[in-house]
């Protein structure tokens, strides 16, 4: 299989095409082996044709927005990646909605919403993901989700087509849909309320001040290790049976936050989907099915 077409597409595209480069830089968590191929567009316009190639060479990939909710498996990977982050695409307000191409930070899209005194987004400023990653993830904090807000998506599908996405047409669950199955998330439209920008500023610094103190900030994490099982707390279960600061190799579960999986820096896949297995399981033995929130790629 000759990359070529492809390498001079994305080089008259001032993009990037790399062949067996390693994740791990571009995860929060810091793990993860080499792709088989690593295409950052720099420009959305340049995507159909990437997409298009991509789809008639059978070539399989799945798309990085931030990298901050993976576990990538170390060692060569079956998968290339398209890598959707920091183009050329931009968040905009007109009156109550916000839209917000892909590639843009989920924590633009809030401040460019309180700037416009618009009220709903609070919860959510320092969530650290890309716009796109946090619509296919339903991200969320404090009882509020995006897919609260979003009314609109819009995807490439396989072949580069546009396709109008609305919630309606889409599986929403908690930290889950499914828009990945969609294809590439290419635009988001939100809408918010009118509010008070001083209520809005106070609102989401009491917010992030909660954060910082119940979480492990600046850490190599990816969040949340596992989904809050109905009527019960992930971190909790997981502090009952002895994993809050417990290690294996490079990897612990935070001793701030027993649902946050920390790479102390050495940390392996092995070491992290290890600890991870090794806590599910006992959960398990306790009757708490424990699911994956962050995202294992292996
Ligand atoms: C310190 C820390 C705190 C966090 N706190 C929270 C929290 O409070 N609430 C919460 O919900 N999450 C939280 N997370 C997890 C994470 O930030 C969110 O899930 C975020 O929305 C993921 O966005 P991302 O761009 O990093 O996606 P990635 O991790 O890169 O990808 C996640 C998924 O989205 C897909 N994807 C990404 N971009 C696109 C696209 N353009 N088109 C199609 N598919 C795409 C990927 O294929 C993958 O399936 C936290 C993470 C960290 C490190």
């Amino acid at each position: 299989m000759s990359f070529d077409q492809l390498k001079n597409l994305l080089a008259s595209a001032d993009g990037i095409f790399r062949e067996k480069e390693p994740l791990a830089p571009y995860t929060s968590l810091k793990i993860g082996g080499r792709a088989l191929f690593y295409i950052k567009p720099s420009r959305w316009d340049s995507l159909p044709a990437i997409l298009s190639f991509l789809d008639l060479n059978s070539l399989p990939f799945k798309v990085l927005g931030r990298g901050t909710n993976l576990l990538v498996s170390d060692g060569d990977l079956g998968f290339g990646v398209i890598h959707i982050l920091r183009m050329d695409g931009k968040v905009s307000v007109e009156d109550c909605t916000v839209e917000a191409d892909a590639d843009v930070l989920l924590g633009e899209c809030c401040r460019e919403s309180f700037q416009n005194s618009l009220t709903g987004l609070e919860t959510l400023e320092m969530v650290p993901g890309s716009i796109g990653g946090a619509a296919v993830m339903n991200a969320g904090a404090y009882g509020r989700s995006i897919f609260n807000f979003i009314r609109e998506v819009t995807v490439l599908d396989h072949e580069g087509k546009e396709r109008r996405l609305f919630p309606g047409d889409l599986a929403i669950g908690y930290r889950h849909t499914d828009l990945g199955d969609f294809g590439v998330v290419r635009k988001v439209r939100m809408w918010l309320k009118k509010g008070v920008r001083h209520d809005i500023d106070i609102k989401a610094k009491e917010f992030v001040r909660k954060r910082k103190e119940s979480q492990p900030w600046n850490a190599r994490t990816a969040g949340s290790v596992f989904k809050n099982p109905e009527g019960a707390f992930a971190g909790k279960i997981l502090e009952d049976l002895g994993f809050k600061g417990k290690a294996r190799g490079g990897a612990s579960f935070s001793g701030t936050h027993a649902n946050f999986l920390i790479n102390s820096g050495t940390a392996s896949f092995e070491d992290a989907y290890g600890l991870t297995e090794e806590a599910r399981s006992k959960a398990r033995d306790k009757g708490f099915n424990l699911e994956y929130e962050m995202e294992v790629w292996k």
